[in-house]
């Protein structure tokens, strides 16, 4: 054959391939379009799952008459004009594929009128062929028909999924734009029922409420914003001399408390100048900043917004636009990170006790405890506001670890000291309430702050062995004391090949005085092996948790009462007293009014 250009058609159904992957990309395509128009309502209605229709309605600012032709071809765009316009990028659109994609593929009816035109316009296209074209009367603002969307690919349509699954991605898509657009009113209609509607509010939590329900909502803390600085600009020919050579990364946003945990990460949303993309590092920087609050394998839910400047982000990486690219992406993985660390450190609540019996009935034997909702972080949050404290950020590995660490003054109400309970608990007396205090979890979470705080101002007591040790490790043993041989040695576990799986060992860290130091270490090398997946800017505090996990007193140990006074008084000041390296809750909390509640008072 030969080499002939193909037409436009063949090319826009080849393109549209790579825009439109299935329902819920026209979805996306088509509100994108509707917010760059300005649209204050947005309706989506489905049905089938996008298959036999999509429509969106928006209140946009429409399109002319003279252009309602032209939005259909490809590259046609108002959005911009040239390549230096995505410096400066205001709008979610920019391409001028995403109307040309959809007609190719689909019976697409665009009616439109523009503010200040008399008559709309009304255009029909059937994959990629004009079929009808007639001015018409409608409101202000723009409606697209998508209809028999693939049904020219059968190759497409062959990959879609159940239509509810369909409908599933459709939704994903509406709540997106919803959270980013809290001003905007959304609506979802699928199948004839409405699964969705924003107010249009302004307010992201009334949006946050709608989304997730209020239970979810309630358990979600406010990033406040945070500003960071970028770090300097390179040379850069598309940036203009006048732009700001040190520009802001902008976080804000939700992040869940930590008992709100998701076993993957899907519930981690980011959003970049209000665009959605997905970046599986910066989700990382989320997931860091979670680090010893949540038990491990298990993933945050958050949600958060970067403000940068246009100019420092590539939107332009994928036909999607699902992928971005950051000039300064170190700097908006630390951003990310410090912003969300900085809201847990502050605001995450004590877990509350509901006990779940009625007073009517009591239990026949024991009482159960379980962990219930979570209430009051809100003035919580106040009273940590409101006193002005200011907290450096308590970061791991190879982010800096503030050196003052637990010297910020108690973050627990001062507690009174009642008794052991089962020689695993300590039951104390709070201003507001009863706290039941893990003895174990407790002073994990204590020697685990006393020693970063020690490693970083590099004054880690060590403990000399009188005679070095062997350690006589298996080969799986051995790899992973090879393999981080330089933190061993940085946190105190002198330690050194003796050839083979064997190990000389000189010192050992103080808090593991008095402990028999094979075991202790062969445990605490076991702990490293069964997190190796754990990334290696963690691992340091990974060890320092399996150390601070060996030295903690066990469960089941009677302690006297000034111990427990003692061990109290120093969980007081810890930064973040309430969980345990490992993220477990180290305390859990009855309120008095609880309390006067279970006893019938009130
Ligand atoms: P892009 O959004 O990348 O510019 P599209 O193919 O999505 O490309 O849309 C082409 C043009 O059609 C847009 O630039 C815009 O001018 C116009 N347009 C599309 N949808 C709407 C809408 N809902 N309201 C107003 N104008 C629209
Ligand atoms: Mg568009």
């Amino acid at each position: 054959m030969p080499i002939q250009i193909l037409s436009p058609q063949v090319a826009n159904q080849i393109a549209a391939g790579e825009v439109v992957e299935r329902p819920a990309s026209a979805v996306k395509e088509l509100i994108e379009n509707s917010l760059d128009a300005g649209a204050t309502d947005i309706r989506v209605e489905v049905r089938d799952g996008g298959r036999r229709l999509i429509r969106v309605q928006d209140n946009g600012s429409g399109i002319p008459t003279a252009e309602a032709r032209l939005a259909f071809e490809r590259h046609a765009t108002s959005k911009i004009v040239s390549l230096d316009d995505l410096d400066r990028l205001t709008t979610l659109g920019f391409r001028g594929e995403a109307l040309a994609s959809i007609a190719a593929v689909a019976h697409v009816t665009l009616l439109t009128r523009a503010a200040g035109e008399e008559v709309g316009a009304f255009i029909r296209i059937h994959e990629g062929r004009e079929v009808a074209r007639e001015p018409r009367g409608t409101p202000t603002g723009t409606v697209v028909t998508v209809e028999h969307l693939f049904a020219n690919l059968p190759a497409r349509l062959k990959f879609l999924k159940q239509p509810t699954t369909e409908a599933g991605h459709i939704q994903h898509i509406v709540t997106r734009y919803a959270l980013a657009f809290p001003e905007r009113r959304f609506n979802l209609v699928n199948d004839g029922r409405l699964i969705l509607q924003t107010s249009g509010s302004g307010k992201l939590y009334d949006v946050l409420v709608k989304v997730y329900g209020l239970d979810m909502a309630r358990q979600m803390l406010p990033i406040e914003i945070n500003e960071y600085p970028t770090g300097t600009r390179s040379a850069n020919p598309r940036i203009s001399e006048s732009a700001n050579p040190q520009s802001l990364i902008r976080v804000s946003g939700y992040a869940g408390t930590p008992a709100l945990h998701r076993s993957n990460r899907s519930y981690i949303t980011l959003f970049v100048n209000r665009r959605w993309f997905q970046d599986t590092t910066i989700a990382y920087s989320v997931i860091q900043a979670y680090h010893t609050f949540l038990p491990s394998g298990r993933y945050p839910v958050a949600l958060i917004f970067i403000e940068i400047d246009p100019a420092d982000v590539d939107v332009n990486v994928h036909p999607t636009k699902a992928e971005v690219r950051f000039q300064f992406d170190r700097a908006v993985f630390s951003a990310v990170q410090q912003a969300v660390r900085k809201t847990l450190v502050e605001l995450a609540p004590v877990p509350q006790v509901e006990a779940p019996f009625s007073a009517t009935t009591p239990p026949a034997s024991g009482v159960q405890w379980s962990l219930g909702g979570i209430d009051g972080w809100a003035s919580r949050r106040d009273a940590l506001l409101g006193a002005g404290r200011e907290h450096g950020d308590l970061t791991v590995g190879a982010q800096p670890i503030s050196p003052q660490l637990p010297a910020s003054g108690p973050q627990l109400p001062l507690l009174r000291v009642i008794g052991q309970l089962n020689a695993s608990y300590v039951i104390a007396e709070g201003p507001d309430g009863m706290y039941l205090i893990d003895q174990h979890a407790a002073h994990e979470r204590v020697l685990y702050e006393q020693m970063l705080a020690q490693h970083v101002e590099d004054r880690l007591p060590i403990q000399p062995l009188l005679e070095p040790l062997v350690l006589n490790l298996s080969p799986e043993q051995a790899a992973v004391v090879a393999e981080d041989l330089e933190i061993l040695n940085n946190l105190g576990v002198a330690i050194e090949p003796f050839g083979g799986a064997s190990y000389l060992v000189r010192s050992i860290p103080a808090v593991l005085r008095g402990d028999e130091p094979q075991s202790a270490l062969t445990e605490i090398v076991d702990g490293l092996m069964q997190n190796s997946d754990t990334v290696a800017s963690s691992r340091e505090a990974l060890l320092i948790t399996e150390i601070c996990k060996r030295a903690a007193i066990k469960a089941g140990h009677p302690l006297s009462n000034p111990e427990m006074q003692e061990l109290v008084r120093r969980l007081e000041t810890c930064r973040s007293p309430r969980t345990c390296p490992h993220g477990r809750p180290t305390m859990i909390y009855m309120s008095a009014t609880e309390l006067a509640r279970q006893f019938g008072r009130t």
